[in-house]
């Protein structure tokens, strides 16, 4: 934690390409620590590094391995894991040619992202004067380190003018997603997200539709724009860090009734549950991380 060195020369600190993932492990309601839709957080982590043409040293296996190691030397019952793929330094100049590629994962422990108070009442958003990033000239696909620009202004922003986060809207002016999570509104009982190419297609917003889905709810992939989201019953977002996070405001207009509605609070309940019961899962999504060894007193 205290040690890592980075070279002042690493071609990503100067032109921004690199790649990463969000993970998080919970500790189990039956005891352990599991790590929700590990395997789907490093194939994503594989596709963003060949989509930007990052050739990653080490193979699944070894990368899952690595995490789960982590978590044990670290002794952590719950955390957030932070896999981070960038070009290290060597030759300088736009072109990387044959510098290395650098991978690092860390851990720690984090609680709810948008704050305890944020999901339990919902937060207040602002529509960004920033635009996301066009898919014509960036990889929405990609959860690449350079794509974050936008989003990092538009977060300080929101934050800057008293808000919790913000909502990015595309260059057409479609609904885009938030900073760092996926947006949903509901409305007389439909539910609706924004599709990708536009977006990141989040696991949590993949997990978010599969647990809609067992409902028999009516979920429709599509664009809106931002009068829809004003007059949704609920807007929420999804993502690791904000699980699932009810929005109870938008540029100062109550959504619904200003309260975390039916719909979002399901949806958020039964995220949390099944991200602390593998029983709960589909298979292959809860990855059980090995018990710390005990150490005898
Ligand atoms: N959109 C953006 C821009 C994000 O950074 C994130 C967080 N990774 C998400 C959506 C949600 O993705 P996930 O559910 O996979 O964490």
């Amino acid at each position: 934690w205290d040690e890592g060195r980075v070279h002042l020369l690493t071609h990503s600190l100067h032109y921004g390409l690199g790649v990463f993932e969000g993970t998080r492990a919970y500790e189990q309601t039956d005891g352990g620590t599991s790590v929700f839709r590990l395997r789907d957080h490093l194939t994503r982590f594989n596709q963003s590094a060949r989509i930007v043409r990052i050739d990653l040293p080490f193979d699944h296996q070894t990368l899952e391995k690595a995490t789960l190691d982590l978590i044990e030397a670290n002794e952590h019952d719950s955390c957030y894991l932070r896999h981070l793929a960038f070009i290290g330094s060597g030759s300088m100049g736009v072109d990387p040619g044959d510098n290395p590629v650098r991978i690092g994962i860390a851990s720690w422990k984090w609680g709810a992202y948008l704050g305890e108070e944020g999901l339990r009442k919902g937060v207040r958003l602002a529509v960004s004067t920033h635009a996301r990033l066009s898919f014509a000239s960036s990889f929405g696909r990609a959860k690449a380190t350079g794509n974050y620009i936008t989003a990092v202004l538009a977060k300080r922003e929101a934050v800057l003018r008293g808000y919790d986060d913000c909502v990015m809207l595309d260059a057409n002016g479609y609904v885009a997603e938030s900073s760092g999570a996926n947006l949903f509104i509901v409305r007389d009982g439909v539910i609706k997200t924004p599709p990708p190419p536009g977006i990141l297609p989040g696991i949590t917003r993949d997990t978010v539709m599969w647990l809609a889905e067992q409902r028999g709810w009516e979920l429709r992939q599509m664009s809106f724009a931002r009068d829809e989201m004003y007059s949704a019953d609920e807007v929420f977002l999804t993502g690791t860090a904000a699980e699932v996070t009810p929005v109870r405001e938008i540029d100062d207009r109550p959504i619904g009734d200003g309260v975390p509605g039916p719909y979002s609070l399901e949806l958020q309940q039964a995220y949390l549950a099944m991200v602390r019961d593998e029983g709960l899962c589909p298979k292959g999504w809860s990855t059980p991380a090995p018990a710390p060894a005990l150490v005898e007193a």
